[in-house]
């Protein structure tokens, strides 16, 4: 996969994507990212990207020359999306993160000051997402944020077990993970995780991680795939009393 970022700030991208799970994509050639510096298309002398909001107001707004001209020297192939990362989008999840995991190529847009020319959203971007109802000061983080999930879901960039068990992958949260030592200040690591019976194992992470879907995130497990036997169990907890 290759990802080109349009930013008015290259070089943050340097040490983020240098370590860890994107830092291994990216020596193995499963993923490269190309940070694309819109400043370098700025046309007049003082190489300027952004201008005064017309109507007036506030801040400055990103202009749409540098953007368009940004992102025609790319010369994408059709069909590559364009993601404009702006919190007027649509949220980001592990389900969006799955569906632009299927592309080859993607282009982030980058937003600064007051955020970019309305024409960019309506006739550049493809796509716009959100990573959360906040306001930031710039679309590089987002952009980092959608970049690290994407690649931790590309073939090869990692060990097939933990991204199928891992939050939000089958629409629950993980369940509680120990390493040693088995005793640590008189807490001890559940003894059936010390065990070796690996049907016992599943069936213990299995029910915590419904258990901790039920008392975090209840919604989640509406959208979840539950056996009819769980289900019934959610059932039974949620009419209980005593919290699980
Ligand atoms: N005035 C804009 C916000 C601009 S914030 C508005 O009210 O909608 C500046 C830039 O930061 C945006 O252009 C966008 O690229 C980025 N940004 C800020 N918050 C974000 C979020 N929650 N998700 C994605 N991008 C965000």
């Amino acid at each position: 996969m290759r990802i080109d970022i349009l930013t008015l700030f290259p070089s943050v991208f340097e040490s983020p994507f240098a370590h860890g799970v994107v830092g291994r994509a990216i020596a193995r050639g499963l993923l490269t990212v190309a940070p694309l510096d819109i400043r370098a298309f700025a046309t007049d002398k003082h190489h300027s990207v952004d201008d005064y909001p017309y109507g007036g107001g506030a801040g400055m707004v990103m202009m749409p020359g540098p953007l368009f001209d940004a992102v025609a020297s790319l010369a994408l192939p059709e069909g590559t999306p364009l993601i404009l990362m702006t919190p007027q989008g649509r949220p980001f999840s592990q389900g969006v993160a799955q569906e632009l995991a299927a592309h080859e190529r993607l282009v982030l847009l980058c937003g600064h000051y007051e955020g970019v020319d309305e024409r960019v959203r309506t006739r550049l971007a493809t796509d716009e997402i959100s990573i959360g109802d906040y306001v930031l000061s710039g679309g590089e983080i987002p952009a980092m944020v959608v970049s690290d999930a994407v690649t931790r879901l590309l073939p090869g960039a990692m060990d097939e077990e933990s991204g199928r068990e891992e939050s939000h992958a089958a629409g629950l949260l993980e369940y509680p993970q120990y390493t040693r030592p088995a005793s640590y200040r008189g807490l001890e690591v559940p003894p059936i995780l010390l065990s070796g019976n690996h049907a016992a194992v599943a069936r213990w992470r299995r029910e915590q991680a419904l258990r901790r879907t039920l008392e975090r995130r209840p919604e989640l497990l509406e959208r979840a795939e539950l056996t009819d036997k769980e289900r019934a169990l959610v059932r039974e907890w949620q009419q209980g009393d005593a919290p699980p």
